[in-house]
Parts: structure tokens; C-alpha cells; sequence
């Protein structure tokens, strides 16, 4: 029998990190991980430090560098774990150094360089838990909660602020993911865009390398899974503009989805969007110098409280202008508890039925001429089902559930998850066919 992956820890300073250390213990030996007072018997050693006095940060320093002699894989956490720079100065050897309270960090870095033991009954649960999704593609969510606070929206009361998820456990995720067989992962929040921001996008160590929590790290890490990366609910920041060249280095898909919800600065500034200053037509025309390729996917709101028949004809010159690929839209509907619901000049309700019929009869023309212009293109697909007539499949274009389907007649003997070259030979405003090429 292989013997049971076994944690050193040394428990240092006040009776909060006393706690502390009782949390991460109480974790690892329900996770079954054996938990030894020998350096020889252990796998790994935490050193859980205190940085109050410079005595008490001496002594913090010295402990981690016992358990590298007598050791060598160590894990810093506690109060000196803020100044991580002095202890990598000393101990550059260190594996992961977290903060004080940081049970999921040290969790994130016990499982990355002592993976859990074997347990019959967890283990009926696959490392990468359980999924709704079919097995070839996942969502991947990287932060909980949200800074803004749009009017339309009740969502930061319901969930709290920005908590973005700390680099390496997302990865963690997304390897683990890859490895069951995700072929594709939509990163999701409810500003991707923001992550890392609560966190002061912290430098965070995975495979041995450091990295910002970032918004673009975060991408660039995960372009190296070498699988399909879609990035879902961006808002058009400047520093947003620095994945673009990921997309054109065939890194992350050339895929946007990046919700405007309006064109007219007015309504924008009532909707107080963020990014609502952004000159967003130029920053479209610049990505796509960039990255020709990139497929722009956004969400509007229609009949904003307040909204003139002038507001609403200047989005959908936006819209002709923008020649975003594709394109949903709702009618604005009163959630309770929205502070937008006391804006004044709320829009009849049959004036908001037309002018999402006009928005989306807008739209339906320069969808269907966006996908005319790649027919004759060779593309690589994902085949997401096969059925009696021929196979389904999305291209890099196309996100599950809310965007287009490539369909290939005749196809039967593919299967889900696989990849192919198809030639696109025709489309509607919506989906496109094409042969296996
Ligand atoms: S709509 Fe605005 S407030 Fe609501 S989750 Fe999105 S960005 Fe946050």
C-alpha cells in the first residue's frame, strides 16, 4: 500500500494564528492527509509564521529555513506571509507564501505539490467535481460578486462585492478540467474583466512561476492549456486591450462576449455602466486591426427608463457601425429592488416591444452579412453532437447555448468533443453548414 501523503506543521505566533493553523489542519485530515510532527515523515512542512516583533519575525525566518534543511518542500503562511519579498530574499526555496487567514491558498498549494490521497468514497467524485455541462467544454468561474452597481441591476445586493478566485486555484481547475477532457472552458463572472482588482491582483505561483491574479495573466496562463479559451462578460477597459494580441497569437479564441447594453452616453451614464466613457467604435476598430478575426458578442437593453426615440435610433446606428457579430437584446424590465425603477419617464411598455423588434430586425441584417462573409472559409469546429442526419458542431465563433451552430450533413461517424476542418458553404442569420474538408 502507498503511504499516506503526510503534512509537517509548525505553528507559530498569537492565538489568531493559532486558529488559523486549526482550520488548515482540521482541512488537511479531512481531506485524509496524515499529519506528522517529523520533518523525516512528512511530504511537505507548513510553516504557519508571525511577524509582530522582529523577534518574532527572526524566529519565523529561521523556522522556515529549518524545515528546508531537514525538509526541502515548505509552504509559508500567517502574518509574515505580507511580506513575502523578505522571506523569498532568504528562502528563495519556499514553494507557496500566503497571508494570515488564507486557508484556501495553502489548501490550493498543498494539492498542487501533494496531491490528496486516494479515499474510495471522495474519490467516487472526479478531480474535476461534478459538471452540468457535456464533457467537452465547462465553465470555469473565476470571481464571485461584482464592484458596479448598474441600476438594472440587483445582482451586488444578492451576492456582495468583487471575491475573485486566486490564480493558481483557477488554474488548478482549468488543469484538472483539461485533463477530464474539456476541450473548451468559457471563463465567466460577472465582470471578468475586474479580476483580481479585490486582491490587488496579487502575485500567485503556479508551476513554479509567479504571476499577477490579472485579468490578462489569468489568460495568458490558461492560453497554455493548449485547449479552446472563450472569455464571456468583459467590459471594453483599456487594459482589456492587451488579450487582444493573445487572441491574434491563436493563444485564447478570438471571441468576445462584452455586454455595451447601450450606445448613448446619457442612458449609460443613467445605467451607470461601467467603462461608460470608453470610446468603444474605436477600441472595436483597433482590436480588430489587431486580431481581424475576433468575433464581438454583446447584450443590450431596450426602453431604458427615460430612454427618447433619439437615443434609441443612435444605438442602432451604433449598431450599423460596431458590425458586431452577434447580438442579444432585452426590453428593460423592472426588477425589484433596482434603483433604475425610480428613474423618471419609464417607457411604455409597446414601445418597448418595438423597439426590440426594430433593434433586433437591425441586427438580423448585419448578423447574416457578418456570417456571409466567412463562407467559403475553412475552419477548425467542435463537434457538440451527432445525430441521424449529421454532426453539430460550433466554430471558434460560436459559444454554447447563445450563439450559432455549424452543421455538417451526413457526418454521423464523428463524435462530440472532436475537432475538424469544415468548409463553409452556406449560412442564415444565424447558423452555418458546411462539408468536412
Ligand atoms: S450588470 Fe453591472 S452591477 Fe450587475 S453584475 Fe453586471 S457589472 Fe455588476
Amino acid at each position: 500500500m502507498s503511504k499516506t501523503p503526510t503534512v509537517g506543521f509548525i505553528s507559530l505566533g498569537c492565538p489568531k494564528a493559532l486558529v488559523d493553523s486549526e482550520k488548515i489542519l482540521t482541512q488537511l485530515r479531512s481531506e485524509g492527509y496524515e499529519v506528522s510532527p517529523s520533518y523525516q515523515e512528512a511530504d511537505l512542512v507548513v510553516v504557519n509564521t508571525c511577524g509582530f516583533i522582529d523577534a518574532a519575525v527572526e524566529e519565523s525566518l529561521d523556522s522556515i529555513g529549518e524545515a528546508i534543511t531537514e525538509n526541502g518542500k515548505v509552504i509559508v503562511t500567517g502574518c509574515l506571509g505580507a511580506r513575502e519579498a523578505e522571506i523569498r530574499a532568504r528562502h528563495p526555496q519556499v514553494l507557496k507564501v500566503t497571508g494570515a487567514h488564507a486557508l484556501k491558498e495553502v489548501m490550493a498549494a498543498v494539492h498542487e505539490h501533494l496531491p490528496a490521497p486516494h479515499d474510495p468514497f471522495m474519490d467516487l467524485l472526479p478531480p474535476q467535481g461534478i459538471k452540468l455541462t457535456p464533457k467537452h467544454y465547462a465553465y470555469l468561474k473565476i470571481s464571485e460578486g461584482c464592484n458596479h452597481r448598474c441600476t438594472f441591476c440587483i445582482i451586488p445586493s444578492l451576492r456582495g462585492d468583487l471575491e475573485s478566485r486566486l490564480l493558481s486555484d483557477v488554474l488548478l481547475e482549468a488543469e484538472r478540467l483539461a485533463n477530464a477532457g474539456a476541450k473548451e472552458l468559457l471563463v465567466v463572472a460577472q465582470d471578468t474583466s475586474a479580476y483580481g482588482l479585490d486582491l490587488n491582483y496579487q502575485t500567485d505561483f503556479w508551476k513554479g512561476k509567479g504571476r499577477k491574479t490579472r485579468f490578462y495573466e489569468l489568460a495568458d496562463a490558461l492560453g497554455e492549456l493548449g485547449i479552446w479559451i472563450r472569455m464571456h462578460y468583459v467590459y471594453p477597459y483599456p487594459h482589456v486591450d492587451a488579450v487582444i494580441p493573445l487572441m491574434a497569437q491563436g493563444k485564447i479564441l478570438p471571441y468576445l462576449d462584452i455586454p455595451f447594453q447601450h450606445a448613448n452616453s446619457r442612458i449609460l451614464k443613467l445605467m451607470k455602466r461601467p467603462a461608460a466613457s470608453e470610446n468603444v467604435l474605436q477600441r472595436i476598430k483597433a482590436w480588430r486591426e489587431i486580431c481581424p478575426d475576433i468575433t464581438l458578442r454583446s447584450t443590450f437593453i431596450v426602453g431604458f427608463p427615460g430612454e427618447t426615440e433619439q437615443e434609441f435610433t443612435e444605438l442602432l446606428d451604433f449598431l450599423s457601425a460596431a458590425q458586431l457579430d452577434r447580438v442579444g437584446c432585452f426590453p428593460y424590465s423592472p426588477v425589484k429592488g433596482a434603483v433604475a425603477n425610480e428613474l423618471a419617464n419609464p417607457v411604455p411598455e409597446e414601445v418597448k416591444q418595438q423597439r426590440l423588434e426594430r433593434f433586433m430586425a437591425h441586427q438580423a441584417e448585419i448578423s447574416a452579412d457578418r456570417l456571409q462573409q466567412r463562407i467559403g472559409r475553412i475552419e477548425t469546429v467542435l463537434i457538440d453532437e451527432v445525430v441521424a442526419e449529421g454532426a453539430i458542431a460550433r466554430s471558434k465563433a460560436d459559444a454554447p447555448e447563445i450563439d450559432g451552430q455549424v452543421f455538417i450533413d451526413g457526418a454521423t461517424h464523428l463524435k462530440a468533443g472532436e475537432f475538424v476542418q469544415v468548409k463553409l458553404e452556406e449560412a442564415d442569420e444565424h447558423d452555418m453548414w458546411g462539408h468536412l474538408f
